[in-house]
């Protein structure tokens, strides 16, 4: 008689995930396609508002390679539509000061880049350097040696921003595989000066931190070997310490935060948690050939919500 599929459990059940274009009704009113201006005004406004009360706020922008992370926080810079969360946050800052009375603002601006667990300040004349992380106890981790520019606009934020984007490609044989592995951070402190009622100048500090995460993409995967698999391994390490942290500090059960898991959350420890803002952008691609790779997006930010 006929014999029996070889894989009958495996075969019993099915699913499949369909998703249909956007029609026409959809497209004309614009859903699920916010444009750069709308995600800033709803999502990171606020989180900006309270680093200039005197708050700190951490921004990342987490996914897959070519799903829109860079895009995303720094978009096409000199098209006002198309800017990104980090210059739209530098006219947010500097309008703001524009208009205060009271305070006294000193802005500074630092640019660096965590690959394979090591530190790069993108301002610094010698690009070879690699700095270390150090701890005080009355302010926390901070990176020894790193530079900071003071900035008294946008321009000259921006031209900081430019200067570290050069850098960022200095010694990269291939600019986007680069870019896929290493954290781009970008630091804005807004220091505040006011007069209080008591006649004493009073001095308030929030830090904004803009990071462009690595390719969330499972790269050991993709049959990597040696050197490689060493970059690979250490990427989705700091990837996960970031998503064991925040879910962590979601869920707030844990009393063990584990900060200490790699350098980009020893970095951001006094960001994260207690009167601190984070938003964690995840980005996807619309095409089915990404599904394992949205769907480990979806997973992801699923735990830091
Ligand atoms: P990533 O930094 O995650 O690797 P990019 O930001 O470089 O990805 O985006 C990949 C491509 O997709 C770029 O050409 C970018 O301009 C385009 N892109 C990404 N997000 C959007 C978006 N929301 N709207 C229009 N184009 C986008
Ligand atoms: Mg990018």
């Amino acid at each position: 008689g006929p014999r029996a599929p070889k894989s009958v459990h495996s075969e019993s059940v099915k699913v499949v995930l369909r998703c249909r274009p956007l029609n026409n009704k959809e497209i004309t009113s614009r859903y699920e396609n916010s444009t750069q201006v709308e995600l800033y005004d709803e999502t990171f406004r606020p989180l900006v508002d309270s680093v200039l009360q005197g708050f700190n706020g951490t921004i990342f922008a987490y996914g897959q390679t070519g799903t829109g992370k860079t895009y995303t926080m720094e978009g096409v810079r000199d098209d006002p539509e198309l800017r990104g969360i980090i210059p739209r946050s530098f006219d947010h800052i500097f309008g703001h000061i524009e208009q205060s009375e009271n305070c006294q603002y000193l802005v500074r601006a630092s640019y660096l880049e965590i690959y394979q667990e090591e530190i790069r300040d993108l301002l610094h004349k010698d690009q070879h350097q690699r700095l270390e992380l150090k701890e005080r106890p009355d302010t926390g981790t901070y990176v020894k040696d790193l530079s900071s520019f003071v900035c008294k606009s946008v321009k000259e934020i921006e031209h900081v921003m430019s200067v570290g984007n050069s850098n960022r490609s200095v010694g990269a044989t291939n600019m986007n595989e680069h870019s896929s592995r290493s954290h781009a951070i970008f630091l804005v402190t807004v220091e505040c000066s006011e007069r209080g009622a008591d006649g004493e100048d009073h001095i308030r500090v929030g830090k904004l931190n803009m990071v462009d995460l690595a390719g969330s993409e499972r790269q050991a995967k993709t049959g990597a070997t040696g050197e490689r698999l060493k970059e690979a391994t250490k990427i989705n390490l700091s990837l996960s310490a970031l998503g064991n942290i925040i879910s962590a500090l979601v869920d707030g059960k844990s009393s063990h935060i584990p900060y200490r898991d790699s350098k980009l959350t020893r970095l951001f420890q006094d960001s994260l948690g207690g009167n601190a803002k984070t938003v964690m952008v995840a980005n996807i691609g619309p095409a089915s050939y990404n599904y394992d790779e949205t769907l480990s997006t979806l997973r992801y930010a699923n735990r830091a919500k």
